[in-house]
């Protein structure tokens, strides 16, 4: 059975249940999950592809899940490296309250945007976080530079596109991102 189902998708859960009588008493239920992103704002490993995801015991400080604990200081960090960056400062004081959510996107996605909220990949695409706002380039191999993704959404939310990855300045801007890499200094 094939299909095609059109609405105006919002990003989110979405659960299908599809049930299929073969009109002599038997039905088929079968369910079905899609996670919707946002690609005009998502950041994605590169090559589209998820780590593998670790238990959260195996998970230390270099390599972690998100917790909301550590979000507030990295983003005074990222909005102050933005401003250094040339950022005018009416846009950043307009996005500064911007709610950070840690939820579990799908796939390779680290993070999105969802209206006015951005959405963190809770495990980093299955390679955990390196969590640290200290302005070195050099990090560890391995996880994933949470850094560098803050600078993506909140780059959206004051008005970036994938687009002005192009200049320099504004490298985080790729649409993909490498572990254990930093393009944000
Ligand atoms: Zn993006």
């Amino acid at each position: 059975m094939t299909g095609l189902i059109r609405w105006p998708a919002t990003a989110g859960q979405y659960v299908f249940s599809i049930q299929a009588n073969d009109g002599h008493g038997g039905i088929a239920t079968q369910t079905s999950t899609l996670n919707v992103v946002r690609a005009e704002t998502a950041l994605f490993a590169e090559d589209g592809v998820a780590g593998q995801r670790m238990s959260f015991s195996e998970l230390d400080d270099g390599f972690r899940r998100l917790q909301t604990s550590d979000l507030a200081s990295l983003v005074d960090e990222v909005l102050g490296r933005l401003e250094t960056g040339g950022i005018d400062q009416a846009r950043i004081a307009a996005v500064r309250n911007t709610s950070v959510r840690i939820v579990d996107l799908p796939d390779a996605a680290l993070g999105s945007t969802d209206g006015d909220s951005i959405l963190i990949d809770m495990d980093a695409a299955g390679y955990g976080w390196y969590v640290d706002s200290t302005p070195s380039s050099d990090i560890p191999a391995g996880p994933m530079d949470l850094v560098t993704v803050l600078a993506h959404e909140f780059g959206h939310r004051i008005g970036l596109t994938h687009e002005d990855a192009e200049q320099d300045r504004f490298a985080f801007m790729g649409e993909t991102l490498q572990a254990g890499v930093r393009k944000f200094v």
